[in-house]
């Protein structure tokens, strides 16, 4: 048994603190972030059974343990076939942690992208423990993104930017073509420009932008549209010798563009919407809590008027997930801390008629936040 490598060893020092007895990683990002392996989101069962105290074991399907990267040391692999029950083996691995021998009952942290059938199976099995969701242990650590990670995510920005300026340069055709067709040019794109998996590529053009996560579709974009195009992708990972090279990370941006002249009214409202990102970004700072940056963007919307019509939170986190914390969000009294990665994404959706948002990833640093998305802000007007 060699060493621990440190983000167990971060991992278990928060189970103690939180009082959770074991953690039970399944399908999501948890898994990967701690140990570079990825679980297959099939129905058989994986999971990685953490004590805070004693050894841990992976549970894999006996046909994926091929997968499993080389955890020196770090956890030992039980592979399971199929004509065995994982259920009952999760238990017992579980029930072998319990160093209070099931008298007091465990306090058990389970994967939040778990299957319910997992989690309904043990419950079943484990009738004393109690159960919470595993981000309350990950979650904070996740968020702080090390050397590597910002690397990487920094990474991820350029390539998606660098689609982004196809786009503003009209490199990127919209004019007499669907959305779809635009989709399907920009997913093409990112994996030219080194992801290894399109995670959406959002065309919003005319009164579909007004919807933020359109799907697209036949919509033929015509002259005066404005143009929603929400991409992102997971970067192909670097390898660069950190402990995590397996894992790729995400990459997120939305820039509105216009066809031909606009009229007025949308100047306008971008003009409030660049505004509004921009005073969401200066208030990204560290000891901020995250509820406020949300607070700093949409007050700029809510005074033009145009309140109602920002309809989702100015943010979220990134890394390994698309989504994960810390959420910029009213109410959200987390501390921002260096290290923090989150988009802002303020938008303006006036139903029926149009849709715009801006979008950043965007990182705390030891003095002022900083931008890992540098494509231009501006609404750019393509050639009708
Ligand atoms: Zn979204
Ligand atoms: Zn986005
Ligand atoms: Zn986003």
């Amino acid at each position: 048994m060699t060493a621990a490598p440190p983000r167990f060893e971060q991992v278990r020092h928060r189970m103690r603190e939180i009082g959770v007895d074991v953690m039970l990683l399944s399908h999501g990002a948890d898994l990967p972030w701690l140990t570079g392996y990825r679980a297959m989101p099939l129905e058989r069962l994986t999971l990685l059974v953490l004590p805070a105290e004693g050894e841990p074991e992976l549970l894999v399907p006996a046909l994926e343990a091929a997968r499993v990267p080389d955890p020196h040391g770090a956890f030992s692999v039980r592979p399971w076939m199929d004509t065995e029950d994982p259920i009952e083996l999760a238990a017992t691995s579980i029930s072998r942690t319990d160093q209070a021998g099931g008298r007091s009952g465990l306090s058990v942290a389970i994967s939040d992208r778990a299957w319910a059938v997992s989690l309904l199976g043990l419950q079943h099995r484990l009738a004393t423990a109690t159960w919470s969701p595993v981000s309350v242990v990950t979650g904070p650590l996740r968020a702080r993104k090390d050397a590597h990670e910002l690397a990487a995510l920094r990474a991820a920005a350029a390539a998606a930017d660098r689609v982004a300026a196809q786009l503003q340069a009209g490199d990127l055709a919209l004019l007499g073509r669907s959305e779809a067709d635009v989709s399907a040019d920009i997913a093409r794109r990112l994996v030219a420009e080194g992801h290894q998996r399109v995670n959406f590529a959002i065309v919003g053009s005319g009164p579909n932008g007004a919807s933020p996560h359109h799907e697209p579709g036949p919509r033929t974009i015509a002259a005066g549209d404005v143009v929603v195009c929400d991409f992102g992708g997971t970067l192909a990972p670097a390898h660069d010798g950190a402990d995590h090279t397996g894992v790729g990370y995400c990459s997120d941006i939305t820039r509105t563009v216009v066809v031909g002249r606009p009229d007025p009214q949308i100047l306008d409202y971008y003009a409030v919407l660049h505004a509004a990102q921009q005073a969401g970004f200066e208030a990204a700072r560290a000891g901020v809590a995250a509820g406020d940056v949300d607070t700093a963007c949409r007050r700029v919307i809510a005074e033009a008027g145009l309140g109602q019509w920002f309809i989702h939170r100015t943010g979220h986190g990134i890394g390994i997930d698309e989504h994960e914390d810390p959420y910029i969000v009213a109410g959200n009294t987390d501390v921002l801390l260096q290290g923090h990665v989150f988009s802002i994404e303020p938008g303006i959706y006036l139903p029926g008629c149009f849709g715009m948002r801006l979008e950043d990833i965007v990182v705390v640093g030891p003095d002022s936040p900083e931008r890992l998305n540098t494509a231009d802000r501006r609404l750019v007007e393509l050639d009708a």
